[in-house]
């Protein structure tokens, strides 16, 4: 933590959404430690005013440049120096006025700036999951060499990060990331077929993103998840296991080489794993609500059922091809998720465009970053034309 009057400063990419709103939560109940330095959005200005208006941060992007206008003037009356456009989001990561860069962005879009964070030597706490999805070896490298702390807020990287607290000298034989299972766990491809976006994006224990909602829905979260964690924690793809655990409280779990498994549990709240990435290596006391056994009789583990929901095959074989192959999967996915939550496909058809789009883009084994730029631009034109046939 700062030392003493010293707050730490927290840049926020993409402050309006899920993860952004319960990050500057936690901000307001730890205000004499915390503040927001930065704050960014990408067409929600109105909620980007009132939260510049609320925590006074140096800086605000707002990524659609048409409501440039809109934000300057409604904080014209403040310091808060306002940026609008994609590129300005590298702009302000490159400043040197905060130490902490929450990647709450959703999606591809979040690469750049949070490469840039890396760069500059930041504490990076990476919520963005799919920045390690298509390019998990180039930045975990330009981190090492930058000496940029990656802390995971992703729930369940989050638990395994904690398990490994104290750790450092013993090998991981395994890690086992829980997973909810979603709103349609159970179903079969006769019930999926018909399911629609609403119902989909009704997540039974989180409050989510609409994108990641979905992604829950079908599984492919949790294969992000295990690339994730791959990356995350130097792992080989036999050392990453998933089990469906329906009630959230065991958000995940380490095995050591002795046998000895250690869980982290607690609510599902994500403003936990963002406090702890916040505040780390300091738990901050607050008043969340407590988990109670009480209410909780029976906490149940089974299989997943990778034969309904294939995503988690598609990227389990990602996970194995290593190369462009996950960012493949993760440029169709953004495309087809995108393209069921206006209606225009089905439930199903998410898991046939990220298939074809696997099967039919170049294989590259060690790419540099513009051939990622490139491979995710390939698979985003062909997963679109796939989806007009
Ligand atoms: P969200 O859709 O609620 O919010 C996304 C934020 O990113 C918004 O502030 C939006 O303005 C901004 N944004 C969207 N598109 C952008 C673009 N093209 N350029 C710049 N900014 C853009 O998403 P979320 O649920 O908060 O998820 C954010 C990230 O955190 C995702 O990668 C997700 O996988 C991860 N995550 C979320 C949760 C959760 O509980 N919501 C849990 C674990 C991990
Ligand atoms: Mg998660």
């Amino acid at each position: 933590m700062a030392e003493e009057g010293q707050k730490r400063r927290i840049a926020i990419f993409g402050s309006t959404g899920s993860i952004g709103t319960q990050a500057l939560e936690v901000i307001r109940a730890h205000k004499n430690v915390l503040e927001a330095e930065i704050l960014t959005a990408q067409t929600n200005a109105d909620l980007l005013i009132k939260q510049a208006l609320e925590f006074l941060p140096n800086a605000v992007v707002i990524g659609d440049e048409t409501k440039y206008e809109q934000v300057k003037d409604a904080l014209s009356a403040t310091s808060i120096k306002v940026f609008a456009g994609e590129n300005a989001l590298e702009e302000v990561a490159d400043f040197d006025t905060y130490e902490v860069m929450l990647t709450a962005i959703v999606g591809f879009a979040g690469l750049k700036s949070t490469l840039k964070g890396v760069k500059k030597g930041k504490v990076i706490a990476l919520s963005n999951k799919e920045t390690l999805v298509v390019a998990g070896d180039i930045v975990m490298q330009q981190a090492f060499e930058n000496r940029s702390p990656i802390i995971p807020v992703d729930s369940e990287h989050s638990a395994i990060f904690q398990c490994l607290i104290g750790e450092a000298r013993n090998p991981i034989e395994k890690i086992i990331l829980t997973a909810s299972g979603g709103p349609f766990l159970g179903k079969k491809p006769n019930f999926l077929v018909n399911v629609k976006r609403d119902h989909a994006l009704q997540h039974p224990n989180w409050s989510m993103g609409a994108k990641i909602s979905i992604d829950s829905a079908t599984l492919m979260n949790k294969g992000l998840e295990m690339i994730e964690a791959k990356w995350l924690f130097n792992l080989k793809p036999e050392q990453i296991e998933v089990v469906v655990h329906p009630q959230s409280i065991v958000h995940s779990l380490v095995q050591f080489e002795d046998g000895s498994l250690k869980a982290q549990m607690g609510l599902p709240d994500m403003k936990l794993p963002i406090q702890y990435a916040l505040g780390f290596p300091e738990r901050m006391k607050n008043d969340f609500p407590r988990f109670n056994f009480k209410k909780y009789p029976s906490l149940t583990f089974e299989e997943p059922d990778y034969k309904t929901f294939r995503n988690l095959g598609l990227a389990i074989d990602a996970l194995k091809a290593g190369g462009n192959k996950a960012c493949v999967l993760n440029a169709a996915n953004e495309i087809a998720v995108w393209a069921f939550l206006k209606n225009r496909i089905g439930f199903l058809d998410i898991t046939a465009v990220v298939e074809k789009t696997m099967d039919k883009i170049s294989f590259i084994e060690n790419p540099t970053l513009e051939e990622y730029y490139e491979s995710d631009g390939e698979a985003r034109n062909f997963a679109a034309s796939v989806m007009k046939m």
